[in-house]
This record gives structure tokens, sequence and C-alpha cells, in this order.
């Protein structure tokens, strides 16, 4: 073996997934196709709520707030507007940062935890046994180790290799995107509107230049014809009501998205995660979110698969598909709802759309659910029928012992057991008794409350019971 593990492509996710993998104290090594030097198309603004914990988790997040703006809610078409700013976290609010600035803190972590990059570096083809993986890459070398995780965008060839389709469709063609300077800055940071069959979105890079995407109904040419300023302004001014004086475009392109999932996130010993395993619309903001997640809910559990008897690390693997795949699911179709939603033709129509997704009605409890899911605060795992109503759930920040968070103590990678104020030693649950204490962290929290939480490294709560 090379290394235990190969991620392939350092895109969002496989950049979370190798940080986590090396903090474990797992051999990992990231093949990527691009060179060093070429950063990621930016293509994600959005950054929720769920993504800022998960980075808060990894020391990250108030170096990237530094970076981004804040907004406190979501216009997602006509009138539809998420109200972010009471949601349980510490990050109530969506931050508009470009892509690459969450990819540079992720690489820069996961180097300095060990990671191995590879730039430069294509993977065309794999074949895998009993033991472990073998991947071939460009010049015709091999790398081989114990398992391989394709984060290799939409067009994985690692999901090719292993024969797994990626059933689904087009579902909006034609949109155009620009980066371009503006004479007038748009009142919000972020804009987004729907009106007459048209979309427009408009974003700051936060360097003086702005992203714009847009789509007409009435223009659905071929992805090869050439975007003109002056189209990507009419658009503008019909959705947005002003075209903010656009000009000096440095990229201008056409797109299509695609609704896509596999239906098996895992072949044996390669596993998907990301844009690989799930593709939908811009809508919503939800892809490199979605991807990040995916990989903090991977992490722990590949490193732990490689310590675990055979049997015992399947079963931790099988439990990633099982709470991933239904999210990736809910998320294509809550994605593809706004996008109906957005585009359909009169406010009836798209309050049809909205309501089939549950994301739109007078009720507060649903508008908050709605706010949960599109910020992925409120997205839960299974728990066994019975069980206490917290596990599954994302555990909240706690205020801990010594005037730390739960937050930092998450930073070590392994599992948190949080006590009650007081609880002494001998008094904590057994919960742990089967793990080594060099992979659990032992604390009390400093908030009155009475419930003994264990909380698995991701962030979610594994167990829990009404006292110490
Ligand atoms: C216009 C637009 C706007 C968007 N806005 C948002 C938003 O606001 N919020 C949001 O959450 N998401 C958004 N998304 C989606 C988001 O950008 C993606 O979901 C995200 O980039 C997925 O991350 P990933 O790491 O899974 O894959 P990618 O970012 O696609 O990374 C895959 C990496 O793998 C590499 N690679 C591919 N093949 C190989 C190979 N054979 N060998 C080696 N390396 C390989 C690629 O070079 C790439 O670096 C948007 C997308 C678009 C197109």
């Amino acid at each position: 073996m090379n290394t235990d593990v190969i991620v392939v492509g350092a895109g969002p996710t496989g950049l979370l997934l190798a940080g986590d993998l090396a903090t474990a104290g797992t051999r990992v090594t990231v093949l990527e196709k691009r060179p060093a030097a070429l950063s990621n198309l930016t293509r994600a603004f959005a950054v929720h709520a769920r993504s800022l914990e998960v980075l808060d988790a990894r020391g990250l997040a108030d170096e990237l707030i530094t970076k981004g703006q804040p907004v406190g809610s979501v216009q997602l078409f006509q009138k539809l507007t998420i109200n972010l700013a009471d949601l349980p976290s510490r990050f109530p609010y969506v931050l508009v940062a470009p892509q690459y600035e969450v990819e540079r803190l992720l690489r820069r972590r996961a180097e300095e935890a060990g990671a191995v990059f590879r730039y430069d570096t294509e993977v065309t083809g794999l074949t895998q046994d009993a033991d472990g993986v073998t991947v071939t890459v460009a010049d015709g070398a091999e790398l081989r180790a114990r398992y391989l995780v394709g984060t290799d965008g939409a067009r994985s060839t690692v999901r090719a290799a292993v024969g797994i389709p990626f059933p689904g469709r087009a579902v909006i063609r034609s949109m155009v995107l620009a980066d371009v300077r503006l004479a007038r800055k748009p009142a919000d940071t972020l804009t987004v509107a729907a009106a007459n069959e048209s979309l427009g979105f408009i974003a700051p890079f936060g360097d003086g230049w702005y992203r714009f995407i847009g789509w007409h109904g009435n223009r659905n040419v071929s992805e090869d014809e050439p975007v003109d300023l002056e189209e990507v302004r009419a658009i503008a001014r019909a959705t947005l009501h002003d075209d903010f004086g656009m000009h000096d475009p440095r990229f201008l392109s056409r797109f299509h998205a695609d609704e896509r999932q596999a239906p098996t996130y895992r072949a044996g010993r390669v596993l998907l995660a990301g844009d690989a395993a799930h593709v939908h619309s811009p809508a919503g903001g939800l892809g490199m979110n979605t991807g990040m997640q995916d990989a903090a809910n991977l992490g722990w559990k590949l490193a732990a698969a490689l310590r675990l008897p055979d049997g015992a690390g399947a079963a931790v693997l099988d439990s990633y598909e099982a709470e991933r795949h239904p999210i990736g699911k809910q998320v294509l179709r809550a994605s593809g709802g706004i996008l109906r939603a957005a585009t359909s033709r009169g406010p009836l129509a798209a309050a049809a759309s909205a309501v089939g997704v549950g994301i739109v009605s007078r009720a507060a409890p649903i508008r908050r659910r709605a706010a949960g899911f599109i910020s992925a605060v409120g997205i839960a795992y299974p728990r066994p029928r019975g069980a206490h109503p917290l596990i599954g759930t994302r555990a909240r920040d706690l205020p801990l012992d010594g005037g730390s968070r739960l937050a930092e103590a998450l930073r070590a990678g392994r599992f948190v057991l949080v006590a009650p104020a007081g609880a002494v030693a001998p008094e904590l649950p057994a919960a742990l008794g089967e793990v080594d204490p060099a992979e659990r962290v032992l604390t009390r929290r400093a908030d009155g409350g009475a419930t003994t939480l264990l909380v698995r490294p991701d962030g979610y709560v594994a167990d829990a019971a009404p006292a110490a």
C-alpha cells in the first residue's frame, strides 16, 4: 500500500475529507488533475449555517467569515424569503463567500495535518480486490490504497470506473454566467429574483468583481452559442429591474444544470461523495454545502473502518450511505422545487411547486423547518425507535467547563462525551467503555443542562441520557 486512503479530486468535498482523515491519523493522498496554482473556477457563493458549524469544528469558520458577508435571509423566488436570523446556531445567516476561499482554508488545514497532495495527476482508471484499490494515473503510474473516495465532481471518473450509474436529467438549460464590474452597487449583498419565466442572481466576489447568473425562458439556445454582455444586461433588467451598469466582463459562459443521484455511494472499497454522488441546480445554493457534509459524515467512519476488524468496519462504512443518501435525495427534491417555483409561469404555479417541496407556508413551524433544511441545521439522521430524541440530531454548540465550547472540543476529530456540570469521572456513563481513551474527549457542560451527550466526531449526537 502506498497510503491508507486515496481521495480523487481536490474540490471542497475532497479537501474537507482529506483534512479529517489526516487529523484522525490516517495516511491520505489527494490526486487532482488541475495544476496546484489553478484554483477551481468559483461556483458556490453561499456557505450555509451548518457548513459554518462544520468549519467551526475544524477551527476555520472565524477566518472564513472575515472573507465574506453575512446575509440574514434568502429570497428563494417571487416574494418568498426564508428568514435565517432565528436559526438556533452561532451562525444565524448565510455567508456570501467565494468557493475558492473555502477551498484555500480546507487545503491549508489538510496539508498541515499531513495529507499528501499530487496536483497535475489525473486518475484514468482503477481496479479493486479484497485488500485494496489500485488507481492508474494519466502518465501510466499506479498507486495503491486500502480505500479510495471519488470526490471528482459531476463527471466522476471514479464513479464510471466502478460502474455506478448516475440517472437523472437536465433541469435547466442555457443559463448565462458573467463575471463583471458594476457602475452601481446592488442594495443587498445577495440579490435573487424571478419574474415572468426568468431568473437573475448577483453576488460579490468581495474584490470589486460580481458574478451574475441568469436565465430567460424565451431564450433556450444551444450551449455553444456565445454570450454577449447585452444579453446578460437584458436578463438583469427583466429580473432585477436594473443592469447595475455592468461592464468589462472577464468571463462569459452558458451552462445547464442536471439533477442526478448515484443509487449507491459505495462499491466495495470505493466510495463517492459530493458532486460525484449527486448534482442539482444552483437554486438554494446547496451543492457545495451538501458535499462538505458528506465528507464530514464519511471521514471519521473511514478512519474507524481502517482500525476496526473487517466486519465492524464494513458496518460503520455502510452507515455513510444509509445516512447521506436520503439527505441527497431530499436536497435534489428541494432544489428542484425551488427552481420550478422560480421559473414557473405566475405566482399560483410557483406556490404549487413550493408547497410540493414543503418550503412555503404561512405556518411558522413550516417556515422554520424550511430555514432548518436550507441551512442544514435542521437535518437529522435516523434514530432507533424509542431512543432519546436528541440521538441523530446535530449537537448544538454548548459552553463547556473551562470557558471553551463544544465546537472547540470537536476539533480533535474524536468522540466527545459531555457530562452535566459537577459529574466526576467514575460517574460518567460507560457509553465509551469500549472506546480507546485516546479517541475520546471527556468534558462537562457549563450551561446548567442535565443531559449527558455522546457526540460523534462529525458533531451529531450518538447517544444521550437524561442525567449523568
Ligand atoms: C454556477 C454555479 C453556482 C453554484 N452555487 C452554489 C452555491 O451558492 N452554494 C453551493 O453550496 N453550491 C453551489 N454550486 C455547486 C458547487 O459548486 C458544487 O456542488 C461543488 O463544487 C462540489 O464540490 P465537489 O468537491 O464535490 O466537486 P468539484 O468542486 O467539482 O471538485 C472536483 C475536483 O475533482 C477534480 N477531478 C475531476 N476528475 C478528476 C480525475 N479524473 N482525476 C483527478 N482529479 C479530478 C476536478 O479538477 C475538481 O477539482 C454551484 C454550482 C454552479 C455551477
